[in-house]
């Protein structure tokens, strides 16, 4: 298949769009590839696996991983051999711990002494992160990287029913055709929507296309989800349709878009956490909305000071990524689940999101899960940042519905600064900044707290 997909690459577009429709026309077995089947397949056994044969399996791919790494790629050599270490004195998870950290700025500054020696890099792609803040991190990728990715998600959605061939519909970043708002990949199979919802009118539309297409799960950013959840509230629409999922992506979950999100799709809501660079993968599972570490995946560390997510990925052996610091932060680590069989390991209650949105006081710093309380149920607020520019200023931008209600509007401001004030105490001052709209990052995500202060800490090795 992945010869197909080269061959489309060099044609014109209709003909490109006709061959995604044979290509989406072929049955699941032969579309999604030999590499994607075999993962897929491994997991939905593996998942059953105890604790003892899920590590075993980890070792076996750790010591694959680490002896291609040494034997590959110069950067790795190095680390080895300064510590008069060979991939063989690695021998459990307490030796890994005799390897450094690899940080974004190790990898950006060593890239070139990263990339193993023995792959033929010619045609293949190129992965970035969509970091908001510097330079994205670039990395090699492969097709049967990008089929084994979708394997894992594939497995992790199927908890609440999601099988291969499902139809899915997707609202992520801007799609391309933007005038008509909505896009349908014929190989992938997705009805993409783009999540620029003006008016009732777009709302409306949208609700009406996902009736007709039959999809039984949303998928996409928390943020672009709940924001249709919010318009749909809000102009007092009803949902023609009925869900078994909205899967949600890429973005730290705050707890007011999953509620209103399962109040208005009145479905489960089951979210995934992972990241460009493929270290560490988590989902939800049956019973709960813990996240559960996928061992098959890679090694999955975490920071015991400041619960940062460290992982060590099994996927990339282009680009190896060892014991690399995703400046993730969870919350509520635990040793298992209790809510299913499952021994994945380790479980977390929330991702708190990155290092870089959290916000810094005179009283320490202050994480999203915290800040979020008094932004629920706005009513005359469409969309809210927080971004901090310096360590005694915090700018709160909001971006009003419509002003016809404008007195409820000014009290509902002022009622969220004091708030806001109240949780980051009186040494910081608060500025209200009114505007149109909210700029996305490149890739559409939203970014709700930006703070260049905690990044600053970050660059200078916040631990
Ligand atoms: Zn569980």
């Amino acid at each position: 298949m992945e010869r197909l997909e080269q061959i489309g690459r060099l044609l014109p577009r209709p003909i490109q769009q006709s061959l995604r429709y044979i290509y989406g026309a072929l049955p699941p077995a032969i579309r999604y590839g030999k590499v994607f089947w075999e993962t897929y397949k491994f997991l939905q056994e593996s998942q059953w696996w105890s604790r003892e044969k899920l590590e075993e399996y980890q070792m076996q791919q750790l010591s694959k991983l680490l002896h291609h790494a040494y034997e590959n790629v110069p950067y790795y050599r190095k680390v080895f051999d300064e510590r008069g270490l060979k991939p063989k004195d690695i021998q459990d998870f307490d030796d890994l711990k005799k390897l450094p950290y690899l940080t974004k700025d190790d990898f950006k500054t060593h890239f070139n002494e990263l990339v193993a020696q023995n792959i033929n890099l010619k045609n293949l792609p190129m992965s970035h992160t969509s970091g908001t803040s510097g330079k994205p991190l670039q990395f090699y990728t492969s097709p049967s990287i990008g089929q084994m990715e979708l394997a894992f998600i594939f497995h992790q959605w199927s908890r609440v029913g999601y099988k291969p061939d499902d139809l899915r519909v997707e609202i992520r970043g801007q799609i391309k055709e933007e005038k008509n708002r909505v896009e349908f990949d014929p190989a992938s199979k997705v009805l993409r929507l783009s999540p620029r919802i003006d008016n009732k009118e777009v709302a409306q539309y949208y609700l009406e296309r996902i009736r007709e297409f039959k999809a039984n799960f949303i998928h996409g950013y928390p943020s672009a989800i709940a924001f249709f959840a919010h318009a749909i509230k809000k102009y007092g629409l009803a949902v023609p349709f009925q869900l078994k999922a909205v899967l949600f992506a890429s973005e730290a979950v705050y707890d007011w878009e999953r509620e209103i999100v399962n109040e208005i799709f009145n479905c489960r809501v089951f979210s995934h956490y992972g990241m460009a660079e493929q270290v560490a993968l988590a989902a939800e599972c049956e019973g709960s909305s813990y996240y559960h570490c996928l061992p098959q995946y890679g090694i999955t560390e975490v920071d015991p000071e400041t619960n940062e997510i460290i992982g060590t990925g099994f996927l990339n052996y282009i680009n190896p990524f060892i014991r690399y610091r995703t400046t993730d932060v969870a919350s509520g680590i635990l040793p298992h689940c209790k809510h299913c069989v499952r021994e994945y390991y380790p479980v977390f209650k929330k991702l708190e999101g990155r290092i870089g949105d959290y916000l810094v006081t005179p009283r320490g710093l202050v994480g999203p899960a915290v800040i979020t309380h008094p932004f629920k149920d706005l009513k005359t607020i469409k969309d809210t940042q927080v971004v901090q520019k310096s360590i005694d200023c915090v700018i709160l931008r909001v971006v009003p519905w419509e002003k016809n209600n404008l007195s409820t509007y000014k009290t509902e401001v002022a009622c969220l600064s004091r708030s806001l004030q109240n949780i980051l105490g009186d040494e910081l001052r608060i500025e209200v900044e009114e505007v149109d709209k909210i700029k996305r990052t490149k890739s559409g995500k939203f970014k709700w707290i930006i703070s260049d202060v905690s990044m600053g800490m970050l660059e200078m090795g916040l631990k």
